[in-house]
């Protein structure tokens, strides 16, 4: 295996003398080291924290063989769907089932499944039952608060309740993983880290919540009533604003959804640390033989310059998961990415 980029096997780990590892990150897309994709950049920002980190990419989730056959990480699993909500990936807005995956392997469909975010945290559960689990990644950013589906055609409760999770991280994770993590490797239990900023947890109720707070209709009230949804999805906006927003909470039956304040946005130095990770650019080698895996020809020569945006256009997810506020990287960690790819 190649030792440019994370281990994605037992194998590997044992090839580079790693008798133990700290962090599982599970992906529902192949793994490509290159900064558009967010599990391996989690994966590089832990790794310059000095953790052991796994990839476990596209594991076949129709028993928890793949994920246990990795190996118990020393302090926990971090897992996302991948790039795409997985239901997008999947199915056309025809609700027709797609014949081709771009972000995997050969445009193979079919290596991932729907709902990825839930699936492969009830294998986790499966495999390592006492193990922290941290959902993240975009299908479960945009999926923290009770949400209409699409493809259920129906309101579903926030994915961190459906997958069991014992935190959520929504919007750009570097921050909230690399705070989860320190706190995780010093021996704190997942049950009280509660208060990460771009985070949600679950607890009996609102007294459980670090900051100010406002609450929302809840998951019954806006599955009954439009106006309730319209309502909550008005606050959820509103809030998510990292510098005056509020911590959110919304009644789940019994159990309160307490979804933080959103973190502040990486600044211009820190984009620079992250986009100058030693990323390879290039899709694990394990993917020759399928022909690689297409999404990096979309963004093999391109540079990420910002995030963010202050549009809020009601189609688009943009500033619900990135947030508002414009960060940009510096000209001249820009101009080192352009030399470097030339
Ligand atoms: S469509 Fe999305 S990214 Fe474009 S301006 Fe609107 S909010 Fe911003």
């Amino acid at each position: 295996m190649n030792e440019l980029f994370l281990p994605v096997s037992r194998e590997d780990m044992l090839e580079r003398g790693w008798y133990y590892y700290d962090f599982l990150l599970i992906t529902g897309d192949a793994y490509v080291d290159h900064p558009s994709f967010g599990t391996p950049v989690i994966g590089r920002v832990l790794e310059k924290e000095g953790y052991r980190v796994a990839i476990l990419p596209q594991p076949d989730w129709h028993s928890a063989e793949a994920i246990r056959a990795m190996g118990r990480p020393r302090y926990g699993c971090m897992l996302s769907a991948g790039n795409l909500d997985s239901m997008v990936a999947h199915y056309t807005a025809a609700k027709r089932r797609r014949s081709e995956d771009f972000y995997s392997p050969g445009k193979k469909a079919g290596l991932r499944p729907d709902r990825a975010s839930i699936v492969y945290a009830n294998r986790v559960r499966e495999a390592f039952p006492s193990l922290p689990l941290v959902i993240g990644g975009l299908e479960a950013s945009l999926r923290r608060f009770a949400h209409y589906d699409y493809w259920d055609d129906k309101v579903r409760a926030s994915a961190l309740i459906d997958a069991g999770a014992d935190i959520l991280i929504y919007g750009m994770g570097e921050r909230a993983a690399r705070e989860i993590a320190r706190r995780l490797a010093s021996g704190e239990a997942p049950e009280t880290i509660t208060d990460v900023r771009g985070t949600a947890v679950c607890r009996p109720d609102e007294s459980y919540c670090a900051y100010e707070a406002v609450s929302v209709p809840s998951l019954e009230e806006v599955r009954r009533d439009k106006r309730a949804y319209a309502e909550a999805t008005r606050i959820e906006y509103a809030e998510h604003d990292p510098v005056r927003g509020r911590a959110v909470t919304q009644r789940h039956g019994e159990r309160c959804l307490i979804v933080n304040p959103p973190a502040m946005p990486l600044d211009t130095r820190e984009l620079d640390e992250v986009a100058e990770l030693p990323f390879t650019r290039e899709p694990h080698p394990m993917y020759e033989a399928e022909g690689g895996v297409p999404a990096i020809e979309e963004v093999r020569f391109s540079i990420i310059h910002n995030r963010g945006c202050l549009g809020g256009c009601n189609f688009c997810s943009l500033a619900f998961h990135q947030g508002r506020m414009v960060t940009a990287r510096s000209n001249e960690s820009v101009v080192r990415e352009a030399e470097k790819m030339t």
